[in-house]
Parts: structure tokens; C-alpha cells; sequence
């Protein structure tokens, strides 16, 4: 039933749901990442200290062994390729970061467009289910009156059948036939009989045929 559906449809948010997911999602990212940075940029000051600091020894001209030069130059060559590896890590991550803040822009638009278009639905389900509610009420009091009609034009009938046979104004159906006269019912007739909102009468003798 319609009534039914629209209740179904004014309890799920799952849009809006997925939505303000979507939006969670982002920021738990977009946290991930920027610790990630943070681990990186700490990283890479460490790295450019040492580099500094083997590069100071280096060229203060207090080491004379050219196997420590040797080994100091190893080293600062070995650093200078560790942070160049790792400068590109830094500026992949600030890619994804913007990416992910783009898409958190975005999942936030969504979220208040779905917010609106999901308040502007239920107000038109809520305005077909008032309209709804009202063309059951005036069905149900359109049929009340219907059967009230049906009453009173039956009484009417009855009472004229009443003084008209003497008092016999129903007549059982026994064996197929009517019981105050003898006619043969046939089976539609029967069947009639046997409908509770309008009455079915004997073709010979007019009285009110009852089936039980
Ligand atoms: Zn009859």
C-alpha cells in the first residue's frame, strides 16, 4: 500500500547516511596522511642535520685520514640520495592530501545538496500521505452512507411487502424453490440471496429470498 511505502521512504536516510560517511571517511584519511607528513618532514629534518654535520666535519679540515674522508663522503652521498627519495615522498603525500581535501569538499556539498533534496521529498511524501488519509476517510464515510441508504431503502421495501403478503416477507429457498409459493430459484438467484449488501427476491411472488 502506498501509505505503507511512504512511511518506509520518510524513515531511510540511507543517502544521507552514505553521505555523512563518505565525509568521515575523508577526514580520517586526510588525518592518516597528514601524520604520515609529519613523520616525514621529522624525518627529513634529522637526515639534513646529519648531512650538515658530516659536511661541517668534512670540510673543517681537522680529519686528515683519507680513509675517514672516504667514509664521510660515503655517508653524506648516501644521505643526499635518502632525502631526495624522501622529498618525493613528502610532495606525494601533500598530492594525496590536497586530492583528499578536494574530495572532503565535495562529500560535504553532497551532504548538505542530499540534506535539502531529502527535506523538500519527505515534505511532498508527507503532503501525499495527508491527501491519502483524507481520500480513505471520505471513502470509508461515502461507503457508511452507501450502507446507510441500503438500510433504510430495504426497510422501505420490507414494509411494503409486509402489508402486501400478509406478513410473510421472507421466504426460505428449500429444496431450489421458494417456500411460500414453489417457484423454482435458479442457482444465480440463490446466489444472490446469499450477498449480504443487497437482497434477492422470488420472481413469482416478490418476497425476499433467504437462503438459510
Ligand atoms: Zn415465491
Amino acid at each position: 500500500m502506498r501509505i505503507s511505502e511512504i512511511d518506509i521512504l520518510l524513515e531511510s536516510d540511507e543517502t544521507l547516511k552514505s553521505a555523512q560517511n563518505r565525509i568521515t571517511e575523508n577526514k580520517k584519511a586526510i588525518h592518516a596522511q597528514e601524520n604520515q607528513l609529519n613523520a616525514i618532514s621529522s624525518e627529513l629534518d634529522d637526515l639534513k642535520i646529519k648531512q650538515k654535520t658530516s659536511e661541517n666535519s668534512m670540510y673543517s679540515g681537522k680529519i686528515q685520514s683519507p680513509k675517514e674522508l672516504q667514509d664521510l663522503q660515503n655517508e653524506i652521498d648516501f644521505l643526499k640520495k635518502r632525502i631526495a627519495s624522501i622529498n618525493n615522498s613528502e610532495l606525494e603525500i601533500m598530492i594525496q592530501i590536497d586530492a583528499s581535501e578536494q574530495e572532503l569538499a565535495n562529500a560535504e556539498n553532497d551532504f548538505v545538496r542530499i540534506k535539502s533534496e531529502t527535506a523538500t521529498t519527505a515534505s511532498m511524501l508527507k503532503g501525499e500521505k495527508s491527501k491519502l488519509d483524507l481520500e480513505i476517510a471520505q471513502a470509508l464515510q461515502q461507503r457508511q452512507a452507501t450502507v446507510n441508504s441500503i438500510t433504510s431503502e430495504n426497510l422501505a421495501i420490507y414494509q411494503r411487502l409486509y402489508q402486501s403478503k400478509r406478513g410473510v416477507v421472507v421466504s426460505k429457498i428449500i429444496d431450489d424453490a421458494c417456500s411460500a409459493c414453489g417457484t423454482h430459484i435458479r442457482p444465480a438467484e440463490k446466489q444472490a440471496s446469499n450477498n449480504p449488501t443487497q437482497m434477492a427476491y422470488c420472481s413469482s411472488c416478490g418476497r425476499i429470498l433467504s437462503s438459510g
